[in-house]
């Protein structure tokens, strides 16, 4: 299939997408989210072979939040492809990302890695690989966009840690099942951290390049193998968007990566990645106006897996 003209795909986007803007209701549960203009928009599309397409405020950083969860799986499947396998399944829940129930039913196995207390495993993981998986995050997400400001906004991560009292009860119930290597409060200040990293669309767009290109990274180096690329997108097309992804696999037909501070990130494997962002979310936690961007743009760039 030839390349679509990227350009004019997100321009389309950009048009389709004018009636949700300021859609949904931002995540005000974390208390910093809240104050955030809900009727900002940002779109970007970037390919493989490096070009990048922005529109609307497409450079302007926001929370990443959960999106922070596909790079901190891939940095524990490059230190060891196994190891994590045995700490959280690869199953979608159906329930919400915070819900504490399944992790009770599997006795502190968690359902997958994008569920709440899969990342928190996750992380968990990657703190015991690295000794500081936040740095590991940060280095990563730093040396795909070739920012080297890119930062945590230390309000965000104040707010998540003194009011995530379920992430807190989530990952102590993990660790009475006996899941979590590290002391908790350790490991929830290297999650907490993650999830406040600020990024642009074009930004992330970039960051998760090695998705599309199947394990390797910008510098042409390799991430992570083909066979764990391909599984990590079949995890976020079957668990990216929780208790929605039956419902992004019908309307994008692509693995979608959602974040409460209304980052949606779409991978195309082998050609782009696509990130639309609008902070107003529903009420599944994702976001309203990236939703309908990237049904347009999988719709007008005739993208869909399907
Ligand atoms: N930091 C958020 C939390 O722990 C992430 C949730 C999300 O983006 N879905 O609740």
């Amino acid at each position: 299939m030839p390349a679509p003209n990227y350009r004019d795909v997100v321009d389309h986007v950009m048009t389709a997408v004018r009636p949700y803007i300021g859609e949904g209701k931002v995540a005000d549960y974390i208390p910093s989210l809240g104050e955030v203009d809900p009727n900002q928009f940002g779109f970007a599309v970037a390919t493989v072979d490096g070009e990048v397409h922005g529109g609307g405020e497409s450079k302007t950083p926001f929370t990443i939040e959960s999106i922070s969860k596909l790079f901190a799986l891939a940095l524990v499947l490059s230190h060891d492809d196994r190891a994590i396998w045995r700490r959280v399944r690869r199953e979608p829940t159906g329930d919400p990302f915070n819900s504490l129930i399944p992790l009770q039913i599997s006795k502190g196995i968690p359902g997958n890695p994008f569920v709440n207390p899969g990342a928190i495993v996750v992380t968990d993981q990657l703190l015991r690989d690295t000794g500081d998986a936040y740095g590991a995050i940060r280095a990563l997400l730093r040396a795909e966009t070739g920012n080297p400001q890119l930062h945590v906004d230390a309000v965000t991560a104040h707010s998540e840690a003194t009011t995530g009292h379920r992430d807190r009860a989530l990952a102590y119930l993990a660790a009475d099942f006996g899941n979590m290597l590290n002391p908790v409060d350790e490991t929830l200040d290297h999650y907490f951290r993650q999830c406040s990293i600020m990024i642009s669309c074009e930004e992330l767009a970039r960051a998760a390049l090695f998705q599309a290109r199947h394990g390797v990274r910008a510098d042409g180096s390799r991430l992570i193998s083909e066979e764990d690329a391909r599984g990590v997108n079949a995890i976020v097309l079957t668990c990216g968007t929780y208790n929605a992804a039956g419902e992004f696999a019908y309307r994008v037909g692509l693995p979608c990566k959602s974040g409460v501070g209304g980052g949606i990130l779409a991978v195309v494997p082998g050609r782009c990645t696509a990130v639309a962002w609008g902070p107003g979310v529903d009420d599944k936690g994702n976001s309203v106006a990236a939703a309908a961007a990237l049904e347009a743009f999988a719709k007008l760039a005739g993208l869909s897996l399907f």
